[in-house]
């Protein structure tokens, strides 16, 4: 695949969207762009078989629109895996928009963000995700229905990150009982990359479990008030990977696990809530696997936070927010257990109940 245009004179030949390495049959690719506002957006449907698609939107300052068009891609199909894994009726769905959260992001940019949303009538559903707040998801439901994750005064299940650092914590906890015999993380080694939303709130809970927490993040500020606040060690290194750990918790980007980081690693258990880990699932899965490292699926240990947006469609509270998240504990555990006994990675174990869900939903449809 080609994935440069010379000039426009000399059109090569591209396969700009269904060649993709990461296009995974997705019913629909949106591309949405506003001058007035300087909106440019990105929204992927993967898969609408159990619901709309529901998935949260990401403001990041891509280096490419091959990067964000990739990222969107692979973020909506992980969705589809999300809640099929979790049993709740939705489809997968993502969207990115490119620009710096901290600079572009105007009033105005999400509300026609917005409009985009409602134009698809509710195929797609948003929510928040990196580099975007409850207030901005407010901003939006004042132009279309089809967005949760709204504030709580607003009537809805306010920031999701909480809930979803909750469930990391149930699964990390899970992939200790396996990994080392016991579920206590108490004097565990464990490093956090990534301490914004979800990373911080996981660090919370590390910390009130007496385990041994090391951050890292590129935000100093963040990183001085996570060590004041929880009594973690800011790592000052560079390269933490080949740091001596019992678990490495991603919480940042995606693809964090690959071909230059897996040999280093010395952390026995991955469990962390950044979406899409393993660069490559099934090459990464594998090399996790032939080295004894436990790997929690991410898509099926970061769905506290969609397990809490549901509630705004489901209308179900908090008490069933939270079994439901705990529940990630049992599935996780059953899951690293059915993925030793049948000599497959964790991913796939997961992957193929989550598949299963969806080929039965769709033989009654
Ligand atoms: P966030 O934007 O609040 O935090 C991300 C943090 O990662 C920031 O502090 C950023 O500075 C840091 N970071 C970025 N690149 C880094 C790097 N290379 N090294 C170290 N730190 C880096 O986002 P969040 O809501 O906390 O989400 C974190 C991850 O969890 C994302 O991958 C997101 O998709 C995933 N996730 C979030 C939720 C949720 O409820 N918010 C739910 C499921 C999955």
């Amino acid at each position: 695949m080609v994935t440069e245009l010379v000039n426009s004179s000399e059109l090569i030949k591209v396969d700009p969207v269904f060649g993709q390495q990461s296009f995974d049959n997705h019913e629909q690719v949106v591309f949405c762009n506003d001058k007035d506002t300087g909106l440019k957006a990105i929204i992927g449907i993967h898969n609408t078989v159990l619901g709309p698609a529901l998935g949260g939107t990401r403001m990041w300052n891509y280096e490419s629109e091959w990067d964000a068009l990739n990222d969107v891609l692979r973020l909506s199909r992980g969705m589809t895996f999300k809640s099929a894994i979790t049993g709740l009726n939705l489809g997968g769905g993502k969207a990115v928009i490119i620009g710096d959260a901290k600079t572009q992001k105007t009033p105005e940019l999400m509300k026609r963000f917005g409009e985009f949303v409602h134009s698809l009538s509710g195929r797609y559903i948003t929510a928040e995700d990196v580099g975007m707040t409850t207030e901005d998801m407010d901003l939006v439901r004042e132009v279309t229905p089809y967005v949760t994750g709204i504030s709580e005064s607003k009537g809805g299940a306010g920031n999701p990150s909480p809930i979803t650092a909750y469930g990391v914590f149930m699964g990390m906890k899970a992939a200790a009982k396996f990994a080392y015999g016991s579920d206590i993380l108490e004097d565990r080694v464990i490093y956090v990359e990534g301490i914004g939303n979800v990373g911080e709130a996981l660090v919370e809970h590390l910390s009130n479990e007496g385990a041994k927490v090391f951050i890292s993040d590129l935000n100093r500020e963040r990183l001085e008030y996570v060590r004041d606040k929880y009594k973690a060690v800011i790592y000052e290194g560079d390269n933490l990977y080949g740091e001596a750990m019992d678990i490495y918790a991603p919480c940042a980007l995606g693809a964090t696990v690959n071909d230059a980081t897996i040999h280093q690693l010395k952390a026995k258990v991955i469990a962390g809530a950044a979406n899409n880990q393993l660069a490559d699932e099934q090459k990464h899965g594998t090399m996790l696997r032939e080295r004894g490292i436990v790997y929690a699926p991410d898509f099926l240990i970061n769905a506290g936070g969609i397990i809490n947006v549901y509630a705004e469609l489901e209308n179900y509270g908090k008490h069933e927010i939270i079994r439901k998240t705990e529940n990630i504990y049992n599935t996780t555990l059953e899951i690293l257990n059915n993925a030793d006994t049948n000599n497959i990675t964790t991913h796939q174990a997961a992957f193929d109940i989550a598949q299963a869900r969806i080929d039965a939903r769709k033989k009654e449809n």
